[in-house]
């Protein structure tokens, strides 16, 4: 099979025959062999009685259906262990993705040798509410995961091969980073196509402005899990004897302080009165802390099934 077409979906009804009835026509106009899978995820509407309408007239038509609404990432990693397809889009079922793009998007996967291809919603159709602060989530996203080449982490309309969907794990809102959990995974070949976008057709957006402040939190546990995710001590280990070498100083200086009144035959320093012994006091709990949180940390890691999972580029 040539495509899988993952569609997550949350009260989407209005969109979904016209969507439909567009990727039927571009695939059957490139003669692409392919499926659409529709997940659900957990809809109130009339979502899935449309769906099992669709899928009655089409055996190209599946779906998962959540019992409740689980988020944007759970849909997608159930759609990805579900695709069959040689490559695997992704798109939103809003109709604000173009079909269209698809026949280019699989070109890229297939002669271009792309792992992940992202689209770029260069020209966005959506408020200003939303575009300006996704410029400045992307700059970030771009430093902290090294993917320099992207401009849109976020488009829900990528393009992947069917390998790489079977060796990440999307979760809570993760799908905001797909690329750059691509990139932690092994997969460098990672593009990007400017990509048609519509203003929102039907329905309203699922996504409210927590997601920047959520956005930027999830940015922070990726770019820590990918340095440090099995070898925790290696940050705390170093931030706690940081702290363990001030400390020391300010016990140091402490001490000479004490010292030099004593010398000079006036007991007029007290140490409680220093700076330095308030300094030293913090400086040794908070050490001790990054240490135990280092330790914990390890023994977490020695059971976490990913500790030794690596994608093998050749072996003999
Ligand atoms: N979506 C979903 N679960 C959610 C929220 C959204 O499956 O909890 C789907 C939604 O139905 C749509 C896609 O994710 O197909 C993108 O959502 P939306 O269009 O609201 O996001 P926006 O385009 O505003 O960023
Ligand atoms: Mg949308």
């Amino acid at each position: 099979m040539n495509i899988s077409i993952v569609i997550p979906l949350f009260n989407e009804e209005e969109s979904l025959p016209e969507l439909t009835r567009w990727i039927q026509r571009v695939m059957t106009d490139n003669g692409f062999s392919y499926e659409i899978i529709f997940v659900n995820d957990g809809s109130t509407d009339r979502s899935q009685d449309v769906v099992h309408t669709l899928a009655a007239a089409d055996p190209n038509i599946h779906s998962i259906s959540f019992a409740r609404n689980y988020g944007k990432s759970p849909a997608l990693n159930e759609g990805f262990r579900k695709a069959q397809g040689d490559v695997v889009i992704t798109m939103d079922a809003d109709l604000q993705d173009s079909p269209d793009e698809i026949p280019e998007l699989y070109r890229m996967i297939t002669s271009e040798g792309y792992d992940l291809v992202s689209g770029w919603k260069k020209k966005r159709y959506d408020p200003l509410s939303k575009t300006i602060p996704t410029k400045l989530f992307n700059a970030t996203a771009r430093r902290v995961s090294g993917i320099k080449n992207l401009h849109d982490f976020n488009c829900g309309l990528k393009a992947y091969r069917r390998d790489v969907v079977k060796h990440i794990e999307v979760y809570g809102d993760m799908h905001r980073y797909i690329p750059y959990l691509a990139k932690n995974a092994g997969y460098k070949k990672i593009g990007e196509k400017v990509v048609q976008h519509q203003a929102r057709k039907y329905g309203h957006t699922k996504f409210g402005l927590d997601r920047f402040v959520n956005g930027y939190l999830d940015l922070a546990t990726l770019w820590f899990q990918s340095g440090f995710g099995v070898k925790p001590m290696h940050l705390f280990g170093l931030l706690g004897t940081l702290m363990f070498v001030v400390g020391f100083l300010a016990v140091m200086a402490v001490l000479i302080l004490k010292m030099v009144s004593i010398c000079n035959d006036s007991y007029s320093f007290f140490v409680t009165n220093s700076v330095y012994f308030y300094l030293s006091l913090a400086c040794m709990v908070m050490g001790l802390q990054f240490f135990l949180t280092g330790f914990i940390g390890e023994l977490i890691t020695r059971n976490s099934p990913e500790r030794n999972n690596y994608l093998i580029a050749e072996e003999f």
